[in-house]
């Protein structure tokens, strides 16, 4: 079986009343990302967020993050594209990666696609009642071509995001397409509490995702749970030959307390290695994705 790859979900917009160690600013997120690394994550995803919280999509910030990241240790850097869009301007999403860019110091190793659309409004289950009505994820198809064009020129990964089985299918029209290129990376999304956009963070959810992976291409897929504990599917995922992506982005973990996003790499670590698999390092994530030349290449 392949090694384990892991990724740490470091921040997403996740607030801090629970968990307090989410990052938000560059040097938090610089720290932790090496934390994540040094306790056996190869991949790092992160949000840039103002001191407050907010969404910071501003070039600086992630110019500022990658470099950061980069000084201070080898993990593969996966940044968003900006999440609610709100039907966003494809070039928009993209400026600040076209920015981070323009120098090999500030560059990351991965560019997102999330190959759908799907409503994202809060879910209340106190109340029985939405606590948004208008949140939209939009990722046209036109947006997911435009992105491709822009991350093969650029020597990135792709890293593909499936919420529900149509994005599997798009992904899979994509890559039929050659706008996609195998072996690809794919993160199921599950979802669960104030989240029902995914499919749920059930064996089921989880069986309903894989069933529809493409059989004749080489795909690696991982698992997350979008406010949910992800910890009660690891088991099956680590068996059945998956990837885990986790972070305090997605959920507090406070059944453990007050973890670090470095203490949730170190459970899925000893989780992995007593299932009898070992841990892909930096370099073994790039060889087994065939990150070989370009960006996503750049040590
Ligand atoms: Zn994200």
């Amino acid at each position: 079986m392949d090694k384990i790859i892991i990724e740490a979900r470091v921040n997403e917009l996740a607030p801090r009343d629970e968990n307090p160690n989410v990052p938000f600013l560059p040097e938090e997120i610089i720290a932790d990302a090496k934390a994540c690394y040094d306790a056996g994550a190869s991949i790092i995803h992160y949000h840039g967020r103002t001191a407050t919280g907010e969404p910071d999509h501003d070039p600086e910030f992630y110019k500022k993050t990658n470099a950061g990241i980069r000084a201070a240790c080898p993990i593969l850097i996966h940044p968003t594209l900006g999440y609610v869009a709100h039907g966003g301007d494809a070039r928009e999403r993209f400026d600040a990666m076209e920015e981070s860019m323009k120098d090999p110091k500030t560059a990351p190793h991965f560019a997102p696609t999330d190959t759908g659309t799907v409503n994202v409004d809060w879910w209340n289950p106190e109340k029985n009642a939405y606590d948004t009505t208008n949140l939209v994820y939009e990722n046209s198809t036109e947006t997911l071509m435009y992105f491709a064009d822009r991350i093969k020129h650029h020597g990135l990964k792709h890293y593909c995001v499936s919420w529900n089985i149509s994005f599997t299918r798009q992904m899979e029209a994509l890559m039929k397409m050659g706008v996609i290129d195998a072996p690809v990376f794919v993160l199921l999304c599950m979802t669960d509490g104030i989240s029902l956009s995914g499919h749920p963070g059930t064996p089921e959810g989880l069986d309903a995702h894989t069933t529809f992976l493409p059989k004749d291409q080489k795909v690696f897929w991982s698992a997350m749970n979008y406010k949910g504990n992800l910890f009660l599917l690891t088991e099956k995922v680590i068996k059945e030959g998956g990837h885990i992506s986790i972070g305090l982005g997605d959920y507090p973990y406070m059944e453990m307390g007050q973890p670090t996003n470095a203490d949730l790499i170190a459970k899925v670590v000893e989780q992995a290695r007593s299932l009898g698999r070992e841990v892909a390092t930096v370099e073994d994530t790039r060889q087994m994705l065939e990150m070989t030349s370009g960006a996503a290449a750049a040590a």
